[in-house]
């Protein structure tokens, strides 16, 4: 957790909320030259920000549903996004198998004309039919024909990250594991309480914005006491990770009866994610988990479609997050928009604003963040220009190609194997080269965890990432929590008890 800055207490912004609308906000105020202040009750990304299907994509079914605007600015977002971070975001091939009794050819390529065509598209290729050869397709046989069409997979939790480090290095104050527990509006600013583990701590802002994803209507009510704009549907989505059902870097787009679609997409290399599904959650956010009634849809859903058949033994973990989606009053969860919805609020007209962030995609947290400046603009005549969509996110600085700075990293690291660099270069970019400092052998980079992780990297997650412990590292700053054993996250967690001791003690001198 970073420490709270107890000499600044007053604030431009105050931000509730370490998910990408809260850390996409808190990093545009912050580059406009505000003193933004961003608090996260538990880690970055631990809620509906790394549980999403790691696309950044225009959302092909939405068309279906009528949400132009969305699908426009998402297409668009998508090569504003990989110019931003290509370590971190990779064009991806979709193939979608055609079912003529669920949706005729026509209406598909209608779409997907629409596709390729709404939002600006220059390195992205177009869509076009493909044929399946029986032998060689993943596919069952009677698949015979469908479509490919491009959008982008992202590493989520760490688009959320890289956002909170560049809020940080244009003198964001970003604090984890504490939360915000009330506020109130006192002569034209918000007085802001928060607890963590040191004690509760009070701040004061300008305006407040809360993104508290799941919880934002909750926060309205129950910390601010007031009454809430709109009403947020909670949609719970699942997916499973299997060990890969078919070789080759394309994802697949299954169109299932009940009209939804579920995604086969290829993961680190060695497994296939499924998901997602779209179900109705009422219950705490904090404990969102997968049924049995959607893992058995998920393996049916795949079943239908690919040669080779899973059972439930062959799924290697789950996630499931929740949608806080902007109620609509759609009967149908998977209708509801995935639009978002801010809401400006002042009960007179010199009372300190609230902006509150409903709905919302990964995919469009930039121009949310751009559009949330633009309804804070009048409390703040002097901030700066919109400035994210050409500047570049942590470690996609210098960055000529991802696949050259894997070799460059292995040709200075004697005795790296590829899969470590690898997965250096994708998540941290240049920035690698921060915590290698001029280390020229693995065993420069202490103690070894397994499976590429040495404490060199930890340090680095622990000094520069927020992360506290071995799930934060493990499961959103890597995603190495597939691999390791219970016995290895022991190992790391003693290590972690250790340096955390060693790192107050440092303070306290
Ligand atoms: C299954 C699924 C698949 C998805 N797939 C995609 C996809 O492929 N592409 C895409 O673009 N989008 C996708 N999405 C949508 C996307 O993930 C969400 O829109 C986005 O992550 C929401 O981010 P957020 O910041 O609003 O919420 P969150 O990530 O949940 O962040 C809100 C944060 O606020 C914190 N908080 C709450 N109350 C307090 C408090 N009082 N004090 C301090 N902190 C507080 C919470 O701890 C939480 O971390 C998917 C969503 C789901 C569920």
């Amino acid at each position: 957790m970073t420490q709270i800055n107890e000499q600044q207490t007053y604030y431009d912004i105050a931000v509730i909320g370490g998910g990408i609308n809260g850390v996409g906000i808190a990093n545009d105020a912050a580059g406009r030259g505000l003193s933004v202040f961003l608090c996260e009750k538990d880690d970055l990304a631990s809620h509906t920000s790394s549980a999403s299907s790691k696309l950044i994509h225009g959302g092909l079914r939405y068309l279906e549903h009528k949400e132009f605007r969305l699908v426009r600015e998402a297409l668009a977002e998508r090569e504003v996004l990989l110019a931003k971070a290509p370590h971190i975001i990779r064009p991806m091939r979709f193939i979608m198998p055609h079912q003529p009794h669920l949706r005729p050819a026509w209406l598909i390529r209608t779409g997907l004309f629409l596709y390729d065509h709404l939002g600006k598209r220059e390195k992205l290729a177009g869509s076009h039919l493909v044929e399946f050869d029986p032998y060689t397709s993943p596919l069952k046989t009677e698949i015979t024909r469908g479509f490919e069409y491009s959008d982008c997979a992202v590493d989520d939790s760490r688009l959320v990250i890289l956002n909170a480090m560049q809020a940080r290095e244009k003198n964001a104050t970003v604090v984890t594991q504490t939360r915000c527990i009330s506020a109130q509006r006192e002569h034209g600013l918000w007085n802001i309480q928060f607890e963590n583990e040191q004690g509760i701590y009070q701040i004061q802002a300008k305006a407040l914005v809360n993104a508290a994803g799941p919880w934002v209507a909750q926060f309205i009510k129950q910390e601010l006491q007031l009454k809430s704009q709109y009403g947020i549907r909670l949609i719970q989505g699942s997916h499973i990770i299997v060990p890969k059902i078919y070789d080759g870097d394309k994802a697949f787009i299954m169109q299932n009866d009940d009209q939804r679609i579920v995604f086969a997409i290829p993961y680190l290399n060695q497994y296939t994610m499924i998901g997602t599904t779209d179900r109705e959650y009422l219950a705490d956010p904090n404990n969102v988990e997968i049924s049995q009634q959607e893992i058995d849809y998920l393996l049916d859903v795949s079943n239908d479609h690919f040669k080779v058949q899973l059972t439930q033994a062959d799924i290697i973990q789950t996630f499931s997050g929740v949608r806080p989606l902007c109620d609509d009053e759609s009967d149908n969860p998977a209708a509801i928009t995935r639009d978002y919805t801010l809401a400006l609020s002042q009960d007179h007209e010199n009372d300190a604003p609230l902006l509150s962030v409903f709905g919302g995609k990964l995919t469009t947290y930039r121009r949310l963040a751009e559009s949330a400046m633009v309804h804070l603009q009048k409390f703040f005549p002097n901030a700066g220009k919109a400035w994210t969509e050409k500047s570049l996110l942590p470690g996609a600085e210098n960055l000529v190609s991802v696949d050259g700075l894997v070799l460059e990293i292995q040709n200075k690291i004697k005795g790296l194997d590829h899969e470590t660099s690898s997965r250096w270069a994708h998540a941290y970019g240049t920035y690698t080269w921060k915590f290698l400092n001029h280390s020229t052998s693995v065993h420069e980079l202490g103690q070894d965890f397994g499976h590429g992780l040495y404490a060199q990297e930890v340090d680095y997650l622990v000094d520069q990432e927020w992360a506290i412990t071995s799930q934060d590292i493990l499961k959103r700053r890597s995603k190495l929590y597939l691999k390791f054993t219970e016995a290895e996250i022991q190992a790391l967690d003693e290590y972690l008890l250790e340096l955390h001791e060693r790192r107050l003690q440092k303070d306290v001198a």
